[in-house]
């Protein structure tokens, strides 16, 4: 065991931590204390897309840390505005909120709707996931993660990930229907398009707000910059986090024209959001992904890897869009994912994570190679 593993005694223990300490990251590879090489087919829970430690991410941060490292929100920074100008441009034109992280943003997005329409409910899916803070956990109808944390923020109303259940769910009460195109947590369940197109036109039916959560499909995982440009729906607004800030804390609400003047100064706010040392490496990030020969690489890629997951022993359903997948493991009383998980980990050298007792996901940088593909589902196929 790792010293680091051995010496934690101070931390609560909210994660279930492998015994590993990871000292470096390079491209799609880390290494681990003891000089071992991984490939990292989870890059962070979809964090590190660009690859670690991408050499325009290191530089602009390098260059930002030395020029300026905080200032007030109640000032301009350039990197700020001009990641604003790119959220919003690549995606949905109206306005932008910075935060640290996925659960920050859908905080703002159910803000937002709710100031929209005072008093009004939030319709999300079964099986979501929008992370842990109070509003966002309140979106996140599973029990295990809800129960012990009671009592929730009212006006959430959860319904099964169907048309008819959206539809019949949003009423004139409804200030927002909140989802992910693609439940990544839940283990890759693509929502349907009928799911979204009956969302769609129930919001417009009565003048509600569709917010995808794109924490995890956004930035290019999916094989185009956001996950609902694979989808025949436009949302009216979008939260992205995760890989944005090339591994630096970063979370944006974007808007389109419509929401973007229900915010007026007050109403929501955060020290460090949209610092300008996180914007530099999200504007770095920008750079590098916002390529359309790369993207369609990333769609390439993910049929690849799934074709190749296709002939693996024991694997059943698999799944994904772009280079967002996952794979169910058949229930023949083997080894169950979460063994898998943690010996492709500890002995195969290989990062990858267990959504579930049956469900493994793959994740890798989006500057994955076929060959690093290959090399992984050798790995996985030594263990399955
Ligand atoms: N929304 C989605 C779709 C996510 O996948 C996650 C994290 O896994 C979150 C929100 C929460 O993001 P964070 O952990 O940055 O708060």
């Amino acid at each position: 065991m790792s010293p680091a593993a051995q010496d934690a005694h101070h931390l609560l223990p909210t994660y279930a931590r492998f015994p590993v300490e990871f000292e470096r990251g390079s491209g799609v590879r880390l290494w681990d204390s003891d000089g071992n090489e991984y490939l990292d087919f989870l890059c962070g829970i979809s964090v590190s897309s660009v690859g670690h430690c991408h050499p325009k991410v290191v530089e602009a941060v390098r260059d930002q840390v030395g020029r300026l490292i905080h200032v007030s929100n109640l000032y301009f920074t350039a990197p700020m505005t001009r990641l604003a100008d790119r959220l919003a441009e690549s995606s949905l034109g109206g306005g932008v909120f910075f935060c640290n992280s996925g659960a920050e943003a859908n905080e703002a997005a159910i803000k937002l709707v709710r100031k929209a329409r005072p008093g009004g409910d939030v319709v999300v899916l079964h099986n979501g996931f929008h992370g842990r803070t109070y509003g966002a956990l309140s979106a996140t109808p599973q029990e295990s993660k809800q129960a012990p944390f009671a009592p929730l923020v009212p006006g959430f109303r959860p319904v099964p990930a169907t048309a008819d259940a959206v539809r019949d769910a949003v009423d004139e009460n409804t200030a927002a229907v909140v989802m992910e195109v693609i439940q990544g947590e839940s283990g890759v369940l693509i929502v349907g398009d009928d799911v979204l197109v009956a969302a769609r036109e129930a919001c417009d039916r009565v003048g509600a707000a569709l917010v995808f959560d794109e924490v995890q499909t956004g930035m290019g995982r999916t094989g185009t910059l956001w996950g609902y440009e694979q989808t025949p729906v436009v949302p009216d607004a979008l939260t992205t986090a995760k890989a944005l800030g090339g591994g630096l804390p970063i979370g944006a609400l974007v808007t389109g024209e419509r929401l973007s003047t229900v915010f007026s100064p007050g109403d929501h706010g955060s020290t460090f959001a949209g610092g300008p040392v996180v914007a530099a490496a999200a504007l770095a990030v920008f750079d590098v992904l916002d390529d359309p020969a790369l993207l369609a690489r990333v769609r390439a890629l993910g049929d690849h890897l799934r074709g190749r997951l296709e002939e693996l022993p024991r694997v059943e359903t698999v799944r994904g869009r772009g280079l967002m997948n996952a794979f169910d493991l058949v229930a023949d009383g083997g080894p169950t994912a979460p063994d898998v998980v943690t010996r492709a980990l500890l002995e195969q050298r290989l990062v990858v994570n267990a959504t579930g007792p049956r469900t493994i996901r793959l994740l890798p940088p989006l500057v994955v190679t076929e060959e690093e593909i290959d090399e992984a589902v050798a790995r996985l196929r030594a263990v399955l």
